[in-house]
């Protein structure tokens, strides 16, 4: 193992400073610990990520365990299969409105308060697997990209394998303001992230393994070096480096990471796997595969931060699935709050009015409470402002106008579909000018529609042959027995075809 440094930044985009000038905050009151949340019930989409959806495979009435597959991708599509965080009875199949205007068939489950696992949850002792065996875990326990717009773990992989990349790079930069959920999983669980990065790596086949983080977190930075001081012997043969950057927003996006660490500026159709020769994946990402290798846990809870804008912040493990209202109802200090609810993060999350139907999702990393929304819209006064700070150098001034007047072949000729949805045009707008809710909308259709990057390079074969766990729910106690595998710790033999 090696460990080396780098230190660079993209130009645009905010100084997370001034992000919190802005808002007017105190210092967070950050808890130390994670909390837990178990609710009494889960509203679980079946389209949670970047992608197709897929089939509720349960019925109503039936008995569900955690870890349970409750929905299985239909063949040839780019859905993952989603499961319960708690255990109960299906009450109900039928579709919901997501905040982001996308309607999903959900399954409603209500708790039983048992806990009672899958009998397929149980750690692997003695883990020894091969790279095609984590490709597998990886797509049965329906990781998605837990830091952005959802890609699917094992899309990644394999894009990986297509364009024989050199490096792979963790995502440990977290700028939006008033969100650090990601930077709890690491105080907490540095090894998991550390071993799973590693995990990621054998089965994407390099060698190189680039932690991204901002410079000023030297509390993760030091847990992340221990964790990799402590596996040194066990992962010999993978060089690990630091590439430090500067606290700026938007500054995890893969564009600005492509810009900041490779100096590329990525064209239409091109991704970090095929021009940069690099695949990456956010910390919450590799921690939760390293949970899916080492427990046979799937993707079932996640961290969320919950922030308002005095100043708390209480940072919680709860189901996904957890509607917004019970999130907020079991976390000290939000019960019973009257405040505007925001479905995301300060600057890119939506604004909700139903907090009992709407829950969190695999791509839901924080909630906002605020007071007040400027709701102002004054005419535009030609400042430039978003421009100067659009992270992707689009105009968002004359793409919202484009768009409003139906002109919509020349924003996409003028690049609306670059939009990332950062919002820093719309937050630093004089006029209070709606910028990113029109532009962003715009992008996100296109991609939806497959005109963009990730649909571009034909992601759809990646799921045939999905092996599906389907056994009966056992008790707590019996399934979390450990089983023998063929598994060793630590990694060795990787094969990488
Ligand atoms: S146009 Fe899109 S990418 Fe540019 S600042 Fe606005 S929201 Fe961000
Ligand atoms: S920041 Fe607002 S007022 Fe200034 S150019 Fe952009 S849209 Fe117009």
């Amino acid at each position: 193992m090696s460990v080396g440094r780098r230190s660079s930044s993209f130009y645009k985009g905010f100084n997370s400073d001034n992000a919190l000038d802005f808002s007017k905050r105190s210092s967070f009151d950050r808890d130390v610990m994670l909390e837990r949340v178990y609710p009494g019930r889960l509203i679980l989409p079946m389209l949670q990520h970047h992608g197709d959806e897929c089939i509720p495979n349960v019925k109503i009435g039936e008995t569900v365990a955690i870890g349970q597959c409750v929905g299985a991708p239909a063949p040839g599509t780019m859905a993952v299969p989603v499961h319960a965080g708690i255990s109960g009875t299906v009450t109900a199949i039928r579709p919901i409105v997501l905040p982001d205007g996308r309607t999903s068939m959900s399954v409603f489950i209500e708790g039983d308060r048992k806990r009672t696992y899958h009998p397929t949850v149980r750690p692997r002792n003695n883990v020894n697997v091969s790279a095609a065996t984590v490709m597998g875990i990886v797509r049965d326990a329906g990781i998605v990209g837990m830091g952005g717009e959802g890609i699917p773990a094992i899309v990644k992989i394999n894009r990986a394998k297509k364009f024989k990349v050199k490096e792979l790079l963790v995502n440990c930069l977290q700028s939006e303001p008033f969100a650090d959920s990601d930077y709890l999983i690491i105080d907490e669980y540095a090894d998991h992230v550390i071993m799973g990065a590693v995990a990621l790596a054998g089965s994407c086949g390099v060698k190189i393994i680039n932690i991204l983080i901002s410079k000023d977190r030297k509390k993760e930075i030091t847990a992340l070096r221990s964790a990799m001081e402590r596996s040194f012997s066990m992962y010999s043969g993978y060089a690990f480096n630091f590439i430090f950057l500067k606290t700026r927003f938007p500054q995890g996006y893969y564009r600005m990471v492509a810009r900041a660490v490779y100096g590329v500026n990525l064209e239409e159709g091109e991704c970090l796997e095929n021009r940069c020769r690099a695949v990456m994946f956010n910390c919450s990402t590799v921690y939760s595969c390293w949970n899916a290798i080492a427990e046979s846990m799937p993707l079932v809870s996640r961290t969320v931060s919950i922030s308002t804008e005095d100043g708390l912040l209480r940072n919680v493990v709860a189901p996904i699935g957890t509607p917004v209202s019970e999130l907020l109802d079991n976390v000290s200090g939000f019960k019973g709050s009257s405040r505007i609810i925001v479905w995301g993060n300060a600057l890119t999350g939506l604004q909700i009015d139903n907090p009992e139907t709407t829950p969190i999702i695999k791509t839901t990393s924080g909630i906002c409470l605020i007071t007040d929304v400027q709701d102002i819209n004054s005419p535009c006064i030609s400042c430039g402002k978003c421009s100067d700070v659009c992270p992707v150098s689009i105009e968002p001034d004359k793409l919202y106008m484009l768009i409003k007047n139906g002109r919509e072949k020349d924003a996409e000729r003028l690049g609306a579909g670059k939009c990332i949805g950062c919002g820093a045009c719309s937050y630093i707008c004089p006029s209070y000018i709606k910028l990113s809710g029109v532009v962003a909308d715009f992008a996100a259709l296109k991609r939806r529609k497959g005109s963009y990057p990730y649909s571009a390079v034909g992601d759809s074969e990646w799921i045939d042959d999905l092996a599906l766990l389907s056994a009966d729910p056992v008790s707590s106690a019996e399934s979390r027995k450990p089983v023998s595998d063929t598994i060793t710790l630590p990694f060795e033999g990787w094969e990488t075809e």
